[in-house]
């Protein structure tokens, strides 16, 4: 028997769980809450090899490589001193390393390379309710649509719909005290090499920037911000103000935040951190929730699209090889909930570590050497590897 699933969310996860499920033999449409045009706004993200390499088990990392640029090491920085240069992770056996893309390219890839191998993408279609039926899910948008399916896969991100149909106690997002911005600035000369994640521990703020190849410059900084805004808050700071604020946080740093800001022509809009240190509860009848949707991680793990793209092939090779869905939804969550509370926690560490105040620098070269000295023992997070042709395990 055929079986059809529901994907609810064409970001990072939903794509890729439809291009993974079409190579397991099973049928999905995605469902996008969004129009096409309104892909990524502005920002970009460092995939890991990890994610990588589950890409690769669909035939997919050249469709990144070719848009992205290689992003290998980064160094920290305080000071004027370098306080830690490490690589992250192995190369895959091509050759392929981390890869900078912007977010709107990563998204418009996948979901254009779903549709080449003929999954259904249908923009405009927000999930606002879900129900188990006799024989499946009944899915209700806000158009007033529905669509029926064998399965729902709720990859609907941060503020996902579906955790709260599955769980109506599912926790909330946890806020983490720091804001992002940043750009792409052009016709400043950095020092260092392309594709290395320079990151720069200031006074006041924590800047980071990546040259590309071409010698533009990506750069984000994390402003402090111990309460939450509200989003009608943040949508009200113009690019402007974020230029004097952030000038007003880096001035006196002896890093080029304020050359690489003042050679930035547009400044994309602050957003709020968040993460989920556990969801309780992932998967209720033929109803699951992946990616961003059960485990956000705050940026600073660089993995939450690691993890969404881990997650997708992860899913699918347990529906291909347990065709009873609730079992194959049980032995996902064995295989995954581990391995991604870890990376939340190590995402939290990481971004408690820009926002530290002068004790904390004090104690930062020392905190670097330690890092510097456990690099090598990352292995669990960059090294992980799915093996597409290997039975997932009964039990
Ligand atoms: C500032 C910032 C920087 C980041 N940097 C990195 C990085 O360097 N490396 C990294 O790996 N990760 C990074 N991340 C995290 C990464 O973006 C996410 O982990 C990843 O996008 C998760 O993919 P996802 O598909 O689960 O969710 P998303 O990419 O958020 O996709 C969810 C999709 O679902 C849609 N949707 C939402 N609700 C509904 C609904 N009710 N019905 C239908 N559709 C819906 C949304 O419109 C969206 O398209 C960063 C995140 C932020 C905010």
């Amino acid at each position: 028997m055929t079986i059809k699933a529901l994907i609810i969310g064409g970001g990072v996860a939903g794509p890729v769980t439809a291009m993974a499920l079409k190579q397991a033999g099973i049928d999905s449409t995605v469902y996008e809450a969004y129009d096409r045009s309104a892909d990524g706004v502005g920002a970009f993200l460092t995939l890991a090899v990890n994610g990588l390499a589950a890409l690769r088990t669909l035939g997919l990392s050249n469709l990144v490589r070719d848009k992205g640029f290689d992003t290998p090491s980064m160094a920290a920085e305080m000071d004027g001193r370098r306080l830690a240069e490490f690589s992250f992770g192995q190369p895959l056996p091509d050759g392929t390393r981390n890869q900078t893309i912007t977010r709107a390219d990563l998204y418009g890839a996948l979901r254009d390379e779903a549709v080449r191998r003929g999954v259904p993408v249908e923009y405009g279609k927000r999930l606002v309710a879900a129900e188990s039926t006799s024989d499946g899910v009944l899915a209700r948008f806000a158009d007033g649509s529905t669509a029926r399916g064998d399965l729902l896969i709720g990859a609907d991100g941060l503020r996902s719909v579906t955790r709260g149909i599955i769980d109506p106690n599912a926790p909330a997002p946890r806020y983490v005290p720091l804001l992002n911005a940043g750009g792409y600035a052009r016709g400043v000369a950095l020092a260092g090499e392309p594709g290395v994640m320079h990151m720069f521990f200031g006074r006041r703020c924590f800047f980071s920037y990546v040259t590309r190849p071409d010698g533009e410059v990506w750069w984000f900084a994390n402003p402090p911000q111990p309460t939450e805004l509200a989003p009608k808050d943040l949508a009200a700071i113009t690019p402007e103000q974020w230029r004097t604020k952030l000038r007003d946080l880096f001035a006196g740093d002896d890093f080029p935040a304020l050359e690489v800001i003042d050679a930035t022509g547009h400044i994309f809009s602050g957003w709020n951190t968040y993460d989920f240190p556990k969801v309780p509860v992932w998967h209720r009848d033929r109803m699951i929730i992946i990616g961003d949707a059960a485990h956000a991680t705050s940026p600073a793990s660089g993995q939450g699209a690691s993890m969404a793209m881990e997650d997708a092939v992860t899913l699918a090779k347990c529906l291909r090889d347990l065709p009873e869905v609730p079992r194959a939804f049980a032995a996902y969550e064995s295989l995954r909930r581990r391995r991604v509370e870890r990376v939340v926690a190590q995402g939290k560490r990481n971004g408690d570590g820009k926002a530290v105040g002068r004790l904390g620098r004090m104690m930062l070269p020392l905190i670097f050497r330690f890092v510097a000295k456990a690099a090598p023992k990352q292995g669990w997070l960059y090294d992980h590897r799915i093996d597409w042709d290997e039975p997932v395990a009964v039990g």
